[in-house]
């Protein structure tokens, strides 16, 4: 005999409906704004139109090798119009943030670059030298993207600090990615192995950690003014139904799912056939590309 297996129903493609309400946004940058550091189609204009409406936004996006401004630089340069470093949230400024509300005043042991590191200015950052004093009590090690500076000396250093009472904090457990030189390791997979070590997870701030989306929805609320933002009135656009829309849809938010980057319709369709989108992941509409949504948006209001 066989088994009937019913088809989802499909997700939604009207973006205006999905959006009614929404008073403010959150953006994913790759596969959403650009694509190997260069615009994607619309996004120049929907950014433009975001601005020109005075429309409450913000960037989110895990890269975390640099400094907000420095990003926000190559992003004005590629897309030829300024863009206010304001505007973004990396994971590292995620942590930044996340240090500064739990650990205020406290020494921390951040490995992250020297541009990233910048994130930390006004908090109390200490060398390796100094987190490796018998005397160190630290308030936090922040693990980050720190290339060679992510030493078998530095992640001992971290693991001590750890085991006598010192959070663990990690930007993201990505395994790997891909530079110039092709595939890399990355910090992730050093983060895993501190974990192991200590058999205690991290506090992740980049997506889909609550972490990180706390970030944007508190100074999302603060730009909105009042009547006062309720979560339920920010939309995620992304292009990943894990990172986005189900950290999205766990941070209370709405979660719109583009097709211009890593998902496409008929991943789209299998992973909500398959139910793979269930758990928050299945979007609450899907658009061809952010210009879309933003027209959608800016004529649902
Ligand atoms: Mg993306």
């Amino acid at each position: 005999m066989t088994r009937c297996h019913a088809r989802a129903e499909p997700v939604s493609t009207d973006v205006r409906a999905a959006l009614v309400g929404v008073r403010a946004l959150i953006l994913d940058a790759d596969g959403v704004l650009m694509y190997a550091g260069r615009p994607l189609p619309g996004a120049v204009q929907a950014l433009q139109q975001l601005e020109r409406a005075s429309f409450p936004y913000r960037v989110v996006t895990n890269y975390s090798s640099a400094h907000r401004r420095t990003l926000a630089a190559g992003v004005s340069r590629s897309f030829g119009i300024p863009v206010d470093p304001r505007r973004l949230i990396t994971a590292a400024s995620a942590a930044a943030a996340h240090t500064a509300r739990h650990h205020r005043g406290e020494p921390l042991f951040v490995l992250a670059s020297a541009d990233a590191l910048r994130e930390w200015d006004g908090q109390r950052t200490l060398s390796a030298d100094e987190a490796d004093r018998p005397d160190a009590r630290l308030g936090a090690v922040v693990i980050g993207d720190a290339g060679d500076d992510l030493s078998f000396r530095n992640l001992n250093i971290a693991f001590r600090a750890v085991r006598s009472g010192a959070a663990l904090v990690a930007m993201h457990r990505n395994a790997w990615w891909v530079t110039a030189r092709g595939v890399t390791l990355d910090a992730g997979a050093l983060v895993v192995g501190l974990e192991y070590a200590l058999d205690r997870k991290a506090v992740v701030t980049g997506k889909p950690s609550r972490v990180v989306f706390r970030a944007a929805t508190d100074e999302l609320t603060e730009e909105a003014g009042r009547p006062r933002l309720r979560l339920g009135d920010i939309a995620m656009v992304g292009d990943d139904l894990r990172a986005d829309v189900a950290g999205a849809h766990r941070a209370g938010l709405r979660g719109v799912l583009v097709l211009s980057g890593k998902t496409d319709a008929i991943s789209l369709a299998a992973a909500v056939d398959s139910g793979t989108a269930r758990g928050g992941a299945r979007p609450d509409a899907v658009a061809t590309d952010v210009g879309s949504v933003i027209e959608a948006l800016l004529s649902a209001r």
